[in-house]
């Protein structure tokens, strides 16, 4: 089926789910297996990050070189996973207000729903399991795809057209941090930010986001930006 409608590009943290402990320790076990280092990226603004940017950041921040990254990057970042779904049923992760009736509002009007996030796939997947959000979206660009974040949308935007034959251009994507806004922005998609992150809406709106919510609670007023933006 040739789908022209509206393809939404959803960020998972900060944007539909809260809280990620488990995640935050799958990083902090798996930089200690195999790099022997304590990290802290208490240090690191990384929100809106991917996770391999994060790891790569964390490192260089302890004084790993180039050479001692590079050679366990990969088996760290496959531990992360490891450990993240062996210890999901401890993750903290809850709903942001309003999701499931956005989700179920726009599945209704035959959106298009896909992921953008920083977070690994398999990470992804069982944190967005983890509240029921994970079937509302088949596909999506992931930090087991890209370090950067603009990539992600590419390859999202790749997959819709390739695997669900999306034909339209009304795309949205929709994330909590400046980062989201601008990797949206090089594709020129139009951005709704919400400030259930680390972000005011001050401050997202200083960085260009097309709109700017306080939050998803409010379905109508989502559901009226997708309608009357073009
Ligand atoms: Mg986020």
């Amino acid at each position: 089926m040739v789908h022209d409608g509206i393809l939404a590009l959803f960020d998972i943290d900060g944007t539909l789910v809260r809280g990620a402990r488990c995640h935050y320790q799958a990083f902090v076990e798996s930089v200690k297996k195999y790099y022997g280092f304590e990290e802290d990226i208490s240090g690191i603004n990384y929100a809106g990050k991917t996770d391999p940017q994060i790891l790569r950041e964390a490192l260089e921040l302890g004084g790993f070189k180039e050479e001692e990254i590079e050679e366990n990057f990969n088996n760290c970042l496959k531990f992360m996973v490891q450990y993240y779904i062996k210890n999901v049923h401890k993750e903290n992760v809850r709903a942001l207000g309003g999701t499931f009736e956005l989700l179920d509002g726009l599945k209704r009007e035959e959106t298009l729903l896909g992921l953008v996030t920083g977070n690994l796939e398999p990470i992804a997947y069982a944190k967005l399991g983890r509240v029921g959000l994970d079937k509302y979206f088949p596909f999506g660009g992931f930090g087991s795809d890209y370090a950067e974040r603009s990539l992600l949308v590419k390859k999202a935007l790749n997959l819709a057209r390739d695997q669900y034959e999306y034909d339209g251009d009304r795309i949205f994507v929709i994330g909590d941090t400046p980062r989201d806004v601008e990797a949206a922005q090089a594709y020129k998609l139009t951005t709704i930010a919400v400030a259930t992150g680390r972000y005011s809406e001050w401050e997202l709106e200083n960085c260009g986001a097309d709109h700017v919510l306080k939050d998803l609670n409010d379905k109508e007023k989502v559901l009226k930006i997708l309608d009357t933006e073009f």
